[in-house]
């Protein structure tokens, strides 16, 4: 089993702009790529040497297993975290990517609702945990298909708020509970959370509805929608059934080449959300 300890203080301080940023990945809707994207950009800060830290907060373990990490390598994970039976340090493991650890999920996870539904601080369980973490530039955090207290917890914990989106039919369905969830939790539990942008994933530009749905996406976000669109691409699929990010399974291919733009687009950023918009 490998010991689960926290990497060296980072050298560069924090992240620039206002210390540690912890970012989650969020949208209720499944297979919108949010656990590919929450990897990437994990997996890509660590190679622009920013010490990362990737959660995983879905039941299914996707980003855990995305990583390399398989279910029988997890012992202590993010469920026993959350109740409280062991501290985060412990749990974190490392991972054979550069500057990359892991909080892992497995399925004990799914219970975790229900048994904190009666404590008192069951929104911040995992902003408490987080905070006794030392010296990782990054945090980020795979949300899981729900609204739930899970993704509440995330959110609470978190300086951003990144939405993965498809150019699909029905994209913006939903879209106005993901907004008062994050109003709910920034009014409630945590003003300083901020939606640093939508990520378009699964672009298509070949296809007629992936450009209605893009420019409808632009009306409705103006000025939150990165730069860096993920295209649809069958690498990223494959690197993610090998355990590997899709930027250290093929760098060169148009996926992994994407992601990166990405992350460089966030360190830009340094935590400063861009001003106005709706989710302020
Ligand atoms: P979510 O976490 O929102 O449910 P995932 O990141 O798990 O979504 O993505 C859903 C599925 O789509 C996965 O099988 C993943 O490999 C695949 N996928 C994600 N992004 C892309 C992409 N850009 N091109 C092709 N397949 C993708
Ligand atoms: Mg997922």
């Amino acid at each position: 089993m490998a010991s689960q300890s926290n990497p060296p203080e980072s050298k560069h301080g924090n992240a620039g702009g206002g210390g540690m940023q912890i970012i989650s990945f969020a949208n209720q809707k499944g297979g919108v790529g949010k656990t590919t994207s929450a990897i990437n950009c994990a997996a890509g800060l660590g190679m622009r040497r920013q010490k990362t830290l990737l959660v995983d907060m879905d039941p299914q373990g996707n980003a855990t297993g995305g990583v390399g990490i398989s279910k029988k390598q997890v012992r202590i994970s993010i469920y026993d975290v959350l109740i409280g039976r062991y501290e985060a340090a412990e749990a974190v493991m490392p991972t054979s990517y550069e500057n990359l650890s892991i909080l892992p999920s497995n399925i004990n996870l799914a219970g975790c609702e229900l048994e904190l539904v009666d404590t008192s601080d069951r929104a911040h369980r995992l902003k408490n945990a987080l905070d006794t973490l030392r010296g990782f530039d990054y945090i980020i955090i795979d949300c899981p298909p729900s609204l739930g207290l899970l993704t509440i917890n995330a959110l609470a914990a978190s300086t951003g708020l990144i939405v993965p989106m498809q150019c699909e039919y029905f994209a913006m369905e939903g879209l106005s509970q993901l907004v008062m969830t994050m109003r709910k939790v920034k009014n409630q539990y945590n003003p300083a959370l901020m939606m640093l942008g939508v990520l378009v994933t699964v672009y298509d530009g070949r296809l007629t509805l992936s450009l209605q749905v893009m420019d409808e996406l632009k009306k409705f976000f103006p000025n939150r929608i990165f730069k860096s669109v993920i295209p649809r691409n069958v690498r990223i699929s494959e690197a993610q059934s090998y355990g590997q990010p899709v930027i250290q399974f093929d760098r060169a291919c148009k996926g992994a080449e994407k992601y990166l733009a990405f992350v460089d687009e966030l360190l830009a950023m340094r935590g400063a959300a861009p001003a106005g918009g709706m989710f302020n």
